[in-house]
């Protein structure tokens, strides 16, 4: 090939290399995380960000902030996942996680200025998070038989987030009691905790459901809006007429022919709401079509009647109150009819609602979440959201730690103390880990108005001598104290996803050397 160059890049591809990289690379991350850090912890701002088409939404939640951004940047790109990580995984800690690997990468920055290699600081890096976690372990207190606790870490995921009026001590025992609701011996069945949103009441209207609500009206207006006790079918089928007995090719020839088409259309029209009047059935659930003739026998029967059901909803019912799903009326079998205490449909603005309660097998309940404004509504489920994650968090892994940057203080503290021991180079980077990690305390400190490097220096020292101490907000600053005697507890679960991400995240960037992007 001699000295010819050798193309492997088409012309409009882009590269940059080596420190260009790198320092570009970790400035796109740091700008991300930088974006999200003023709305850490209870006195965090809130943003209002509004899309192209001028949706606006407003929003306390780090990784709702950094959904809505329109963000490009490769790097800034992994900052996005690891908070989408971190909200699938948890439901909470998104600032946390995000803001986390910002700092991780920017004392990677000063690291690679002193020349430390990338392959030290990802070593370090890696045994720096295995010591955070080994830390969160040791701090970890028992949570799941306690509801008091539970209640706090639900309170604790909520601070910051706007509630309206509705006390935060309520919703979270709210949340609590729905979580407990659907435990059983096999854990928690997350998804059958609904939270459904409904704008009209003040949101200290918000109330637990033992069932599911689905918007649905009945078929026709003259059947019953409400039944106790109910027995209820659901059909994946068609109520109408499955052959067509008047067809078009044949000739009719007398008026007798006409009718005795026209009386086994009814007939079988009829046949629906006969066949269900048969069984103990009080309420037809039906995913496909309700003839009108069909709908008004069923109404003569005073079987309630719900029609063109979406999948989602059917599901929802049949899982609430133990029904299977019927495909045939030729094969109607009463174990596969389900039940509810009570079963009503109520007016709601411009909504009709069907409240499915209390079941035989009920397994589903349903936070109903009422607000005066669409804003406040969006973000009192968000927090209602996060809140059901990390009590559910709480009780599959057992664990909770101090919050407030508490927890912090103490990892920082324990890898600190690690790092001592450890050879060469990989020193700094452990130590470097240790630094970022006070990021935590830091920002809550300066978000709740106090001098951020006074507040360390305080926290480190009452840590030592008493164990926990983190950032307390107090009137119109902060202070620090103990933050279980304020009850703000975090579960370890997101501790543990926040360390393990951000880490991730910032030693896959770290790695870099090398950009190259193709339009
Ligand atoms: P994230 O998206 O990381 O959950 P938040 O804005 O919810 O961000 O802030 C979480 C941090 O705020 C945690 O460290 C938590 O312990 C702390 N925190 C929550 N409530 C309080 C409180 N009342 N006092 C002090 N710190 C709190
Ligand atoms: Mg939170």
């Amino acid at each position: 090939m001699g000295s010819q160059p050798m193309f492997i890049l088409s012309d409009d591809a882009e590269r940059s290399q080596g420190q260009d990289a790198q320092q570009s690379n970790i400035a796109a991350g740091k700008a991300i995380s930088e974006s999200v850090r003023t709305t850490l912890g209870p006195k965090g701002m809130d943003k209002m960000l509004v899309s192209d088409s001028g949706d606006v939404v407003i929003t306390n939640d780090g990784a709702t902030i950094l959904q809505e951004m329109d963000i490009e940047h490769p790097a800034a790109q992994m900052i996005v996942e690891v908070a989408e990580t971190q909200e699938e995984e948890i439901g909470d800690g998104t600032t946390t996680a995000s803001v986390l690997a910002g700092q991780l990468l920017a004392q990677a920055e000063n690291l690679l200025d002193d020349d430390v290699h990338p392959t030290v600081i990802v070593e370090g890096y890696n045994e720096a998070s295995r010591l955070a976690r080994e830390s969160i372990e040791e701090m970890s207190i028992d949570a799941d038989v306690d509801d008091d606790l539970l209640e706090q870490v639900a309170e604790t995921s909520m601070t910051g987030k706007g509630t309206g009026g509705v006390t935060p001590e309520r919703l979270a025992e709210t949340i609590v009691e729905a979580v407990r609701g659907v435990e059983s011996a096999e854990g928690i069945e997350r998804e059958d905790v609904h939270v459904r949103t409904q704008v009209g009441a003040s949101s200290t209207a918000t109330e637990l459901i033992e069932g599911v609500i689905v918007e649905d009206e009945p078929a026709r207006e003259d059947m019953p809006r409400s039944v106790e006790d109910a027995t209820i079918g659901v059909f994946d089928m068609d109520f109408d007429i499955r052959e067509a007995n008047v067809d078009a090719e044949y000739d009719i020839t007398d008026i007798d022919q006409l009718n005795d088409a026209i009386d086994a259309e009814e007939g079988e029209l009829r046949s629906y709401a006969e066949t269900l009047a048969e069984t103990d059935i009080d309420v037809a659930i039906v995913t496909g079509d309700v003839e009108d003739r069909a709908a008004a026998y069923l109404a003569e029967e005073g079987i309630l009647t719900f029609e063109s059901v979406s999948d989602d909803d059917a599901a929802a019912i049949s899982r609430a109150t133990g029904a299977t799903a019927i495909g045939s009326l030729a094969d109607l079998d009463g174990a596969d009819f389900g039940h509810a205490e009570d079963l009503s449909v109520e007016s709601f603005a411009d909504e009709e609602l069907l409240f499915v309660e209390g079941g035989d097998a009920a397994r589903s309940v349903t936070v109903l979440v009422r607000g005066g404004t669409e804003h406040l509504i969006d973000e009192l489920e968000r927090a209602i959201d996060d809140a059901i994650d990390v009590v559910t968090a709480a009780i599959e892994t057992g664990g909770v730690v101090p919050g407030a940057g508490a927890s912090e203080i103490a990892i920082a503290s324990h890898i600190r103390d690690r790092a001592a021991s450890i050879e060469g180079r990989r020193q700094l980077a452990v130590e470097a880990y240790a630094d970022a990690i006070d990021i935590v305390p830091r920002t809550l400190a300066s978000n709740v108005g106090m001098d951020p490097i006074d507040a360390l220096v305080e926290l480190r020292s009452r840590h030592d001598s008493e164990g926990r101490a983190g950032i307390i907000a107090e009137g119109q600053t902060g202070i620090v104290d103990d933050p279980m005697e304020y009850g703000v507890l975090d579960p370890a679960a997101v501790k543990h996803e926040a360390v393990e991400s951000a880490t991730e995240a910032a030693t896959m960037i770290v790695r870099i050397d090398d950009v190259i992007s193709a339009d």
